[in-house]
This record gives structure tokens, sequence and C-alpha cells, in this order.
């Protein structure tokens, strides 16, 4: 693997090939990002010192034509949980960095003035983007293509990250870096923009083709045959889930003190389909195309029409959708931003502070929002988010957050392993690194009864082991409603060349959530906790069957002896 480092302070830049062991023990993405950013980090820096790196990392699969497979992964500190902070991203700057010589390109420093970085051919130089900053993104979009031409991938901030919301997002040709303020991190260096060109004509290889197509074609044939993959996303997009997690209890509203209502249905993944879309979009090389183009541009997905709609207690598509535009626009994180204005809602009504309760009234909620982004008013506290909050307030039990990160759509009361992922989760509150919901509400890999505390650690810990091997490989995670997790080994071999079994996938799933932890534990992050909103379960008894099955001290730290097995630090 190559890994371009720039310094954008002095505009310096290094190409060097990855180290064999880190490349053997981590193959690629999220694996080899996390090892980088534990090797450079330096203790206790700040998020948004100049030093900290961010990084951005292909996979083995990432510009092949393997389905799903193009992803990449952005990894740093986070500002706003100050956890280690992976993201992955199904924009097309992977494909094109690979195509243009680079695995891994990590950027440091800061920038004298705001700019942008060009890359091509194993490269990258430092323009100038004085005239761009602050401008809206179309015209930052138009003028990096007349500038590099149309085909280039370009990744940018909008305002929120100059300004430095702690929530500001990265987005990339559509697709989003959404969470844990990754757009402020490239905003603390006057990073504007990346833009990068593949060199045309060049193919990413794969040692055995004819396995490399045979193995490809045995999983588009599962992902057809799926009703998830080949029929709900794509004729509804992710928002098809809403009125499922609404009838089972799942969907809250008003800061997740009440059920969400049955007119949550106006705000439908099947509404958005029959009412706003104008088009899908897919990832590169994805037969799913889950995206949505709607007449408001990209979106609204299913989180953000829970964090925009039903948990405002807003229920007209059309705001919805205007405040999911607004968002994109200013690079906010969505499920940050709702629940930041949820929280301000709550503390309104118990006169906290000084602000007209915005619940229901979408106007209120988007002048909150352009507040945020400006950091000016209220919004200069909203735009550090909900745990800054309630230590400025010295409030207690009004932030829906686990480490810092705003809790998504799926109530934790409703589905407990989910709830019991989230806690655990190394970048806070998130759905996503072991995606329990698949197993509690839709029965992959089986049915558990959701209400069930007893056993379900042992499949958490092995789902976010694989999901951690999933992020490395670049396979999106909806992969996982019709390719089973043990096949990863057969496509890992096929298109490394280097032959995988399912256990060897696990370990290095396992590596690289315990290298997570490490950085945490390292950081002084707190430990691992549910807000006391949703303490109505005995996560206590969860906690101790999770680090048992994890190798973990009851404080849920890696032992000696784990580490030793891993081979970490
Ligand atoms: S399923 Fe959706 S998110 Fe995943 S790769 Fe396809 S289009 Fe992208």
């Amino acid at each position: 693997m190559n890994v371009l480092s720039i310094d954008v302070s002095a505009a310096t830049t290094t190409l060097q090939p990855l180290g064999l062991t880190i490349e053997k023990q981590y193959v690629g993405a999220r694996g080899v990002a996390t090892r980088m950013l534990f090797d450079l980090f330096e203790p206790g820096r700040d998020a948004l010192d100049a030093r900290a790196p961010i990084i951005f990392a292909t996979g083995p699969l990432t510009g092949t034509t393997f389905p799903m497979g193009s992803r990449f992964i952005a990894a740093a500190k986070s500002p706003l949980t100050g956890t280690v902070f992976n993201s992955s991203c199904g924009g097309r700057l992977g494909v094109h960095l690979r195509k243009a010589g680079i695995d891994v390109l990590i950027v440091t420093g800061k920038a004298d003035r705001p700019s942008y970085l060009f890359v091509e051919d194993g490269n990258a130089q430092v323009f100038d983007a004085s005239p761009l900053w602050g401008t809206e993104k179309s015209h930052v979009k138009a003028y990096l293509r007349e500038k590099h031409g149309k085909d280039v991938s370009i990744l940018l901030i909008g305002k929120a990250g100059e300004t430095g919301v702690l929530f500001a997002n990265i987005e990339n040709d559509g697709r989003y870096l959404g969470r844990g303020g990754l757009g402020a991190v490239l905003g603390s260096k006057n990073i504007k923009a990346v833009a990068v060109k593949a060199k045309g004509g060049n193919r990413i290889n794969v040692p055995d083709p004819d396995m490399f197509s045979f193995v490809a074609y045995e999983c588009k044939k599962w992902l057809a045959a799926n009703p998830v993959t080949s029929e709900a996303l794509p004729q509804f997009g992710t928002g098809v889930l809403l009125n499922l997690m609404r009838e089972m209890g799942l969907l809250s509203s008003r800061n997740y003190r009440d059920p969400a209502p049955f007119e949550s249905a106006n705000i439908s993944g099947e509404m958005v389909t029959s009412t706003l879309l104008k088009k899908r979009r897919a990832c590169p090389f994805c037969p799913v195309a889950c995206g949505r183009i709607t007449r408001y541009g990209e979106g609204p997905e299913y989180e953000s029409l829970w964090s925009l709609g039903a948990n405002l207690a807003i229920f007209d598509l059309e705001k919805v959708a205007e405040l999911n535009a607004l968002c994109n626009e200013l690079g906010m994180d969505t499920i940050s931003a709702g629940v930041v204005v949820a929280m301000a809602c709550e503390l309104a009504e118990k006169g906290v502070i000084p602000l007209s309760p915005a619940y229901g009234d979408a106007n209120a909620v988007s002048r909150i929002i352009n507040e945020i982004a400006q950091r000016t008013g209220p919004g200069a506290i909203l735009s550090q988010g909900t745990k800054k909050i309630s230590a400025h307030f010295e409030v207690s039990d009004a932030g829906a957050e686990v480490k810092g990160l705003e809790l998504p759509a799926y109530d934790p009361r409703g589905a407990y392993g989910n709830a019991l992922g989230y806690a655990t989760s190394n970048r806070g509150g998130c759905h996503l690194p072991g995606y329990f919901i698949g197993t509690e509400v839709l029965g992959i890999p089986k049915l558990l009864d959701r209400f069930g505390v007893q056993g379900k650690a042992t499949l958490l810990a092995r789902q976010q082991n694989a999901f951690a091997f999933m992020d490395t490989l670049c396979l999106c995670r909806f992969a996982a409603f019709a390719i089973p997790t043990d096949y990863h080994a057969r496509i890992a071999s096929a298109v490394t060349g280097r032959k995988f079994t399912w256990e060897e996938t696990q370990q290095i799933g396992e590596r690289i959530w315990n290298l997570e932890r490490l950085f945490n534990i390292r950081e002084g992050v707190e430990p691992d906790t549910l807000p006391r909103r949703f303490a109505t379960f005995p996560l206590e008894e969860m906690f101790r069957e999770y680090y048992a099955v994890r190798g973990w001290d009851e404080a849920g730290v890696p032992t000696a002896e784990k580490l030793e097995t891993l081979g970490l630090p």
C-alpha cells in the first residue's frame, strides 16, 4: 500500500510504502487507519491541534468491481467525543485515490490561509482557497471542476467545518463522512476541499481474476435474492425502516421522551419515494443504490427523517427535506444537529436556556441550525454538542449521547443488544459498529428476543469484529443483510490472494476493536455507559458478560494476556 503524507503547514509531501507487518496485521482501510492514527497521534493532544492527523484510507476492494466494495475510511481523533473516530463513505474519493497511485492519504499541519488540496499521480499540492471560503458548496465544486477537470472526485466541508462546529461533517460526491466532527478537523487545518484526479485507464488489478469474478458473482446472487437488498432498500432507501421502527416502539419523539406518533408515516421512506424522489443514487459498483436524490438534493435518509422529523415533532415531509438540505449545505451531521436541537427544546421548556421551544416549528429549527453553523447566539454553545451543553448548563440526563456522540434513530429501550452496542461502541453512541438492530429486529443472522439480556454479548462482540473487518475491506455495512459474515474470508482471499480463514477475519476485527479501545483509554475517554433516561434494564449485567467475552477486566480495559494474543502494544 502506498501512503502519501502531506503537511499542509509547509506544503511538503512524502510517498512511502506501508510496512508489510502493518499491512499483514491490519489489511486495509479501518485497520490500517486506526493503527496509523494510534502511532502518529501524540497522546493528550487536542483533536483540533494542527499536528493531529486526519487519515483517508482505502481497502483492498476499493476501486475493484466488487459489489458494494468501493468505499473508503476517514480516521481522526474526534473533536466531539475525544475518541478514535472511523467513518466510512461511499463517495468516489477512495476509487480515485487508488487510481492516482495512493492507498492512504495523511493530512497534518495547518495551512496559513484557506486552502484546498489537489491530488494527482501520487502527489498532492496545496492551492489557495481564499475565494472559496464561506461560499456555497455548488460554487466550490464548480470552481474545482473548472480548474482540474469535471471528473475529479471532490471532498469538501461546509460553513460548519469552517467555523469549527464539533459535529461538522465532510461531503464527498454527495455522500458523507457524517459523524464525529471530522469536518471540523479538516476546517481546523484551513483545508476547504480535496480534489482527486484518477489516472485514466488505471485499473485496480486483483491477483486471481477468475476467483475474484466468481466470488463477486456469488455475492451478486445473494444480493439479488435478499428482499432487503433487492427490493426494500432500492425502492424506498433507508427510510423504509421508519414505519417498521415506529410500529415496534423503537422510534421516539421530543428528545426520546415520547414514542413517535402514527403521523410519522408522513415522513417515511415510502412517502419520500412517492412524493420527492427524482432518482436513486448508488455508491461506485453498488447494485443496491439505496441513496435518494430528491427535489431537495441528497436525501433525506432514515436517520435524518427521524432526527430532523419525528425527533423534533415535525411531520411535514417537505419541511424535513428542507432542514436536511440545510444541514447538507452547511456541512453538519443531521443526527447530531437534530438531537442537539431537541435537547435545546427540552431545556427551553424547563426554563434552563432562553430559547423559544421549537418542537414542531420547522422555521425555528432552521433558524437555530443556521445559528449553530455561524456559532452565534445560542448556536455558540449548541455547536459544541450535547455533552458540552450539559456541562455548560450543569444539567444531567437531557443529552441523548454516549461518550459525547448523539444517539441515532433506534431507541435503546426497545432493543437491549443494540443499547449494549451504543454503550460499548468505541466511537460513542452509534448503531453501526455492531448493527444489532439487524439481529433484534430483522433477524440477521438470527432473531433474538430484543428485550433479552443474557447471551447477547458473544454475538455483539462477533459482529463488532466482523464489521470492523468489513470496514477494512471497504465493504458496505448493508451487504451484511444478504452476505453472511463468514463469507468475508472468501472475499478477502479472492481480492488479496492471501488465504484467510473466518477465525483470522475475526481476529483482525478484534485487533482493530482492541486498538481503538486502547486509543480511547490513552485519551482518558469515559467508561462505557448509557444516559440515565435509558437505564431501564440491567445494563451492568450485560457489561459484565460483554467484558468477559472480550477478555477485558471489569472496568472494560483489555488485559495484558488479551493484548499479547492480538500482538498489540
Ligand atoms: S447499499 Fe447504499 S450505502 Fe451501501 S454501497 Fe450501496 S448505495 Fe452505498
